[in-house]
């Protein structure tokens, strides 16, 4: 059994909590049950997210996730070329209690891949425009609770706490259902056995609509609690505290000098998880706002070239997050 349960050493980065991983491999799955399945978008939305919380009791699984790491699930039926469907992951968004106190259920929050059909690689049809599902992400949102799913895993071990939480600060940036690590890592960071930890804690939730907001009354819930959380959100396509076209890296553009404390000091650590293109914004925020000092490398051919004028194409190959900047974008 292939796990890991070494602290991995970051270099000048931190000491990363020790993690298990592969304990149960694609050729040998758990069978777990769906405990829970609840939409978790804020009021009506155009996209459908689900709350999904499996049963591990009883499998190798039980207890084994840390947030930020992923579980596989294994779809039922076979894929265009007649073999198995490939195990897709999806993050863990429970603290490491689970969401049963006892890590045993642990759940994501999956989106349905809903779109119209378009051309992936040569050959296909250009004409057609019937409708496309994700073959895993929408078994999971119809598996109704006590449904039995098999699951993989755990998955990952670069994109986890460090070793000693209390001793950091923390930027946590997402868009979309990459909130799930990071609602797993607010629990552990506040409501944690050891009670909260003493620094400040900033999460930056971007959406395009407020409607696309999630866990959105459990994050105002847990601001309300905690003074050293902070839950901000950025919308991109409505009007939103006054706003209009906010991204996850607008918020720290605006509001410049509270994130220049924070990130000036050198325990301080952002994780960013999400759609890939939120990293470029971010590349040019820091660098902008005198910012990049120990989170982003950048390379001699934009160092003379004004942040926001960066080419998105460069930025993106060239410019390279520290260890103090754990990225997963999907
Ligand atoms: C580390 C990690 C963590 C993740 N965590 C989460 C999570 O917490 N929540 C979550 O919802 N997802 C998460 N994902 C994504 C997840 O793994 C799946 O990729 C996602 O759910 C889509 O899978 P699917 O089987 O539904 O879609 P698939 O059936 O795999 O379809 C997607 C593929 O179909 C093709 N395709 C896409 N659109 C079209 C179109 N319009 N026409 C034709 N073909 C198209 C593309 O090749 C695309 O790659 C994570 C991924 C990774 C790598």
């Amino acid at each position: 059994m292939g796990t890991e349960d070494q602290g991995v050493e970051a270099g000048d980065g931190p000491v990363l909590v020790p993690v298990q991983i592969n304990v149960a491999r694609p050729k040998q799955p758990v069978v777990a049950r769906v405990v829970e399945s609840r939409t978790v978008t804020n009021g009506r939305s155009n996209s459908f997210v689900r709350h999904f919380a499996i049963d591990l009791s009883g499998t190798p699984l039980a207890g084994t996730f840390r947030p930020g790491q992923a579980f596989g699930v294994l779809a039922p039926g076979l894929d265009a070329r007649g073999r198995a469907h490939n195990v897709r992951l999806y993050s863990t968004s429970s603290p490491t209690w689970g969401e049963d106190g006892q890590g045993a259920v642990i759940a994501t929050t999956v989106k349905r891949l809903i779109d119209e059909r378009k051309p992936q690689r040569d050959g296909d049809d250009p004409e057609d425009h019937s409708l496309f599902l994700g073959v895993c992400s929408n078994y999971m949102c119809d598996l109704a609770v006590g449904d039995e799913v098999l699951v993989t895993g755990p998955a990952g071990k670069r994109f986890v706490l460090p070793e000693r939480p209390e001793s950091h600060q923390y930027l946590f940036m997402a868009t979309g259902t990459g909130i799930a690590p990071f609602r797993g890592m607010v629990l552990d960071l506040l409501e944690g056995p050891e009670g909260p930890v003493p620094g400040e804690v900033h999460l930056v939730m971007g959406a395009p609509y407020s409607t696309d907001l999630l866990y959105h009354d459990q994050f105002l819930d847990l601001a309300e609690r905690h003074g050293n959380f902070h839950y901000h959100q950025a919308i991109s396509r409505e009007h939103y505290q006054g706003r209009w076209g906010r991204y996850t890296h607008h918020v720290v553009d605006d509001n410049a000098d509270t994130f220049a404390d924070l990130l000036r000091d050198d325990r301080s650590l952002i994780y960013m998880c999400g759609l890939s293109g939120m990293e470029v914004g971010m590349f040019q925020c820091l660098a902008a706002n005198g910012m990049a000092d120990g989170y982003i490398k950048v390379p001699q051919e934009l160092a003379d070239v004004p942040p926001w004028e960066w080419d998105a194409e460069t930025t993106r190959k060239r410019v390279r997050p520290s260890k103090r900047f754990l990225v997963e974008v999907y």
